[in-house]
């Protein structure tokens, strides 16, 4: 199939439209944060559904499902000894309501190591830990909730999460295990004000702290969105593309996930003209609740298991439109790798291909499931960490129009050709169970997976 008319139609399409701005500033602007539970969650939802079906999407659905949401109530941090002073600070989504009374202990950047030579010490305190993705010693990233993880297996009252950003102010993220709540409290403070809380504990040996939240974990309701544009029936493969659209709730969450999940709408606006000549269905998915635990994609996954070996390939496109060096990262499939880099040759738009393997956003569960997965990431990697994601500054003003077009135009090139490859001609299968375990037998997995096992066996012991 010869691609060089269709690109050159797509580019003035995506070029000359404002369509994927003005979806997210109604998003961001209308909607709000779209975090679980909130009402601007369930009016995005049913405006991206309105919108796949005004670009010609069929059988699109919003498909409810039941979780453990989390409402922000009031958070209260305290100084009481040896000054008294209070700090702001934010309750990490899924914490448990807290009030009570201890020592401060500095994790600094919250390494692995730290946790298991200083078990001991962190017994009954509070542990403080910044957002260092690569801490110090530590050759993987390590994630906020493995830092809050082994803080409570080793005993502690409660984790303080320290933006690692000046001028930022606190990170918020996700705490607890598999959907589940978190078990002791978490709260976030600014860089400027966790700098304040390490020197006065190294000035005077103790801090005792006070913390008082009012946060709740209840019973909620959330939605995934999906909608197709079928191919010409040659194959009854599906390539799927999807980005969250949920946002934690102290930020409109406009490159992280909004600048993705517009340029996934995009990417079927501008691909729908030209779906049905591609022997494959494309697939587009909106996820809710990511940013709690990935939970909308892993139900969707789940739901469907038994039509997974359908799916040729999951495209993930959180953020996409706000990532920098925009390139195709797949999850361990050099197949794939081999014919977009003859893409590449092709396609009038600079980028880099990359394979790494991550669990932090909605490819994960397909992955887990065998399915080629793969994301528009930023190629090379950066190492920085979250910059604006996350915070309360992650807003309208930080994404442009010319990010959003690059992404969907990029996007839509490599799907389609994707969708064109003959059914015969396709590269990857599945793995099985037995392969996906083997993938994540590496150095990075195997310690985290020896962590999870022991917070599940920390759950399973509280009956939880
Ligand atoms: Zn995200």
């Amino acid at each position: 199939m010869s691609f060089n008319t269709i690109d050159k139609k797509i580019a003035g399409d995506c070029y000359t439209s404002t369509e994927a701005m003005d979806n997210l500033t109604v998003l961001c602007d209308e909607f709000g944060s779209r975090f679980g539970g909130t009402p601007g969650e369930k009016q995005a939802a049913d405006f991206m559904k309105a919108k796949l079906e005004e670009y010609g999407c069929t059988n699109v659905k919003l498909e409810s499902f039941e979780y453990t949401g989390w409402i922000r109530g009031t958070a209260k941090l305290e100084v009481v000894e040896p000054i008294q002073k209070i700090i702001p600070c934010i309750s990490l989504p899924h914490s448990p309501p807290a009030n009570f009374t201890a020592e401060l202990y500095d994790a600094g950047d919250g390494a692995p190591d730290t946790f298991s030579e200083h078990a001991a010490d962190m017994k009954g305190k509070v542990i403080l830990a910044d957002s260092q993705t690569y801490p110090a010693g530590s050759k993987r990233w390590v994630h906020r909730n493995e830092k809050y993880g082994r803080s409570m297996l080793n005993g502690a009252q409660a984790f303080i999460f320290k933006n690692h950003y000046p001028a930022y102010g606190p990170a918020t993220g996700g705490i607890g295990h598999n959907g589940k709540g978190g078990i002791i409290p978490g709260i976030s403070v600014s860089y400027e004000d966790g700098s304040f809380l390490q020197r006065l504990l190294k000035r005077h040996g103790k801090v005792v702290i006070k913390v008082e939240t009012t946060d709740e974990n209840r019973p909620m309701t959330s939605w995934n969105i999906t909608g197709d544009l079928v191919g010409n029936g040659l194959s009854d493969q599906i390539v799927m593309l999807g980005s969250h659209y949920d946002g934690h709730d102290i930020s409109q969450g406009a490159q992280d996930p909004a600048s993705g999940a517009v340029s996934v709408m995009e990417t079927a606006r501008l691909i729908a003209a030209h779906a049905g000549k591609l022997p494959c269905t494309l697939r587009f998915a909106l996820w809710g609740v990511e940013e709690i635990g990935l939970i909308g994609s892993y139900e969707y996954a789940n739901r469907h298991s038994d039509n997974m070996s359908n799916y040729r390939f999951y495209f993930n496109m959180d953020g996409a439109g706000s990532v920098k060096n925009k390139g195709v990262n797949l999850n361990e499939w050099p197949d794939i790798e081999a014919l977009v880099k003859d893409w590449q040759k092709e396609i009038a738009f600079d980028f880099k291909t990359n394979q790494s393997v991550h669990a932090h956003s909605d490819h994960y569960p397909f992955l887990l499931k065998g399915v080629p997965t793969g994301g528009l990431e930023s190629v090379p990697k950066s190492t920085g960490g979250r910059g604006y994601g996350h915070t309360r500054y992650d807003t309208l003003d930080k994404v442009s129009l010319r990010e959003l077009q690059d992404a969907a135009y990029l996007a839509s090139l490599v799907a389609m050709r994707v969708a064109s490859v003959p059914a015969a001609d396709w590269p990857a299968t599945h793995r099985t169970p037995a392969e996906v375990e083997e993938l994540l037998a590496m150095p990075d997995y195997t310690e985290v997976a020896e962590f999870e096992k022991m917070v599940d066996a920390y759950y399973a012991e509280k009956g939880l």
